[in-house]
């Protein structure tokens, strides 16, 4: 991830080993991964003597439109990365994978994480000399191996490791080797695919089901994958620890289709929206979602209560990154271009809107204004999430503590604010009681405010801002 703006990380990474069209097969998975991030995305592949790459700022589809540009990336390993953005601060230095030379030959690397001890290594680095071609941390990575005096590919990734702290599921890739390697908590989902048996490291499944490859296993926590000429090797490299899966990968980040951490997106999601309707009923005719983050959740709501579910707004999808605001007087106008209410549905009904998650309130306080427009009588809102009160510094993309909504008021206020009947969330036992080992498991620093790795010091998300 980059650290020139507002911090951005939850990306999608690819790595393909031993296919004769690993450049266009990484290609397939990046679209299957667009929903990690759509700032920028790229490909390197590697002939075995040379690299070739494609990266720039834009979604997967518009950066690979010419059948030209995938028809040059040839090679038999590949590795890929989408972005995640948000608004400004995007470079085109920072899309990655970066590629940097070594003096054993190139390496390109994608990361989806966060490093927490980033802007320390940093400085180390520099006042060392070292001279950094992007405000990456992902860059620090490759100058500690760089750096490295071992011996094997191997050990050189390990020594840098060591020093790093933070979420990370990486892949790298020199001329001739593919590797892999997931943070000792593992934060972000990170598996392992096969396909006519060439090996496929993704973030998460659903890009395996796009290219037919079979879903093996994930990468383990702690664990160093190398795949060369020899095959797949596989080690611990660091002391086994409590793991701190994200829990906002099941909320909101990863598809449903995708199998994550172990068990599928979908049947947890949909199990938060039944046990929410269990414990926060609510006086309502209809169900609907905020599409598309909310559907299953909401459909899991509407199962369990009975109550039916209906499609109450309709998203575009087709709106770009680079839409123009044309008309200044027109207000609310970035949640109006992506989704309209359906009156038919919600005139004179009495409408529970179930949404993942609240971060600033933003969005559904201009939505819920646009449902009772087209005529709800009554608007109950259930968020199949905890409140967010403490930023991420693992990855996940929330605002400062200041600007999340759940920080400065009261769940009362917060309904008072959104203008809604009632307000209620998922509380978070019963969101950790809805997946394996909870409790001790997953990471839940956004709602608790425990973090489970310590913040290097002086660690702000200011910092990279
Ligand atoms: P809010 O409008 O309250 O700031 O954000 C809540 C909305 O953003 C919800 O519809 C939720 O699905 C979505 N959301 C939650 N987390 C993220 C995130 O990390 N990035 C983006 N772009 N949207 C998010
Ligand atoms: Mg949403």
């Amino acid at each position: 991830m980059d650290c020139n703006s507002s911090v951005k990380a939850n990306c999608g990474v690819v790595g393909i080993y031993g296919h004769p069209e690993a450049g266009q097969l990484t290609y397939l998975c990046l679209y299957a991964l667009q929903h990690r991030g759509q700032e920028g995305s790229g490909i390197v592949t590697s002939t075995g003597r040379e690299f070739r790459s494609h990266r720039a700022q834009g979604l997967v589809s518009d950066i690979f439109s010419d059948v030209n540009t995938l028809k040059k990336l040839i090679g038999k390993i590949a590795v890929g990365h989408n972005r995640y953005s948000t608004t400004g601060g995007n470079t085109p230095a920072n899309v990655q994978p970066l590629i940097m030379k070594l003096k054993n030959g190139p390496i390109a690397i994608s990361h989806n994480g966060n490093l927490v001890n980033a802007k320390a290594l940093r400085n180390i680095l520099m006042n060392e000399g070292s001279i950094f071609q992007t405000s990456s941390d992902s860059e620090i990575i490759i100058h500690l191996i760089a750096k490295s005096r071992k011996k094997t590919f191997q050990e050189k990734i390990k020594e840098a490791f060591e020093q790093v702290s933070g979420a990370y599921s990486i892949v790298l890739m020199t001329k001739n080797t593919l590797a892999a390697i997931r943070d000792p908590k593992g934060f972000r989902p990170l598996c392992i695919g096969k396909k006519d048996g060439a090996y496929i490291i993704t973030s998460e499944s659903c890009a395996l089901d796009l290219i037919d490859a079979q879903y093996i296993r994930d990468v383990e926590p702690g664990e160093l994958i190398i795949i060369d000429k020899n095959g797949l090797r596989s080690s611990m490299i660091f002391p086994k620890e409590k793991t701190a899966f994200c829990i906002f990968e099941y909320i909101y980040f990863s598809r449903p289709d995708s199998k994550v951490f172990g068990e599928y997106v979908d049947k947890t999601r949909r199990k938060f929206g039944k046990r929410l309707a269990e414990i926060k009923p609510a006086d309502g005719d209809i169900v609907i979602s905020v599409p598309d983050s909310s559907n299953t959740a909401a459909l899991g709501y509407s199962q369990r209560s009975k109550l039916r579910f209906e499609i109450g707004l309709i998203r575009n999808h087709y709106i770009g990154r680079t839409f123009i605001h044309p008309i200044q007087s027109q207000r609310d106008f970035n949640v109006r271009i992506k989704f309209n209410a359906v009156g038919g549905v919600l005139k004179g009904r009495r409408v529970v809107i179930v949404e993942d998650s609240i971060v600033r309130g933003t969005t559904l306080k201009k939505l819920v204004k646009m449902i009772k427009k087209a005529g709800a009588k009554e608007v109950h809102v259930r968020v199949s999430s905890p409140p967010i009160i403490s930023p991420c510094y693992y990855g996940m993309d929330f605002p400062t503590k200041d600007e999340l909504i759940a920080n400065n008021k009261s769940i009362e206020e917060i309904r008072d604010y959104l203008d809604v009947d009632s307000l209620e969330y998922f509380p978070l036992e019963d969101l950790l009681g809805s997946v394996e080992d909870g409790e001790t498991n997953f990471c839940t620093a956004c709602f608790s405010g425990k973090y489970p790795l310590p913040l290097t010091e002086g660690f702000t998300k200011d910092q990279y801002e």
